[in-house]
């Protein structure tokens, strides 16, 4: 394992803080439960083998890539407001 950009304390605390973030918000939207057989979203039939390969999915492949979109864009956001505040410091 690389380790060797881990030395400066300041960058370390940073990015654990973004992982920790990253991590929680990362629970709050895992799915629980059983997958539904049709998307949330739309009503789109979910198909058998994402149902498997994600227990809980509960969208579309297209209702998750929209989702996930919006979320990068939050997530860039976030990352904005993150690093002015720290430059106050
Ligand atoms: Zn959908």
């Amino acid at each position: 394992m690389a380790v060797g950009w881990a030395g400066d304390g300041a960058v370390q605390e940073q990015i654990s803080a973004s992982i920790e973030d990253a991590a929680k918000r990362a629970r709050e939207k895992l799915p629980s439960g059983e997958s539904l057989s049709n998307c949330e979203e739309c009503g789109e039939e979910i198909p058998l083998r994402r149902r498997e390969a994600l227990p809980g999915v509960r969208l579309c492949v297209s209702c998750q890539t929209e989702l996930e979109r919006e979320e990068q864009r939050e997530f860039s956001l976030y990352n904005r407001r993150g690093s002015k505040d720290s430059q106050l410091k």
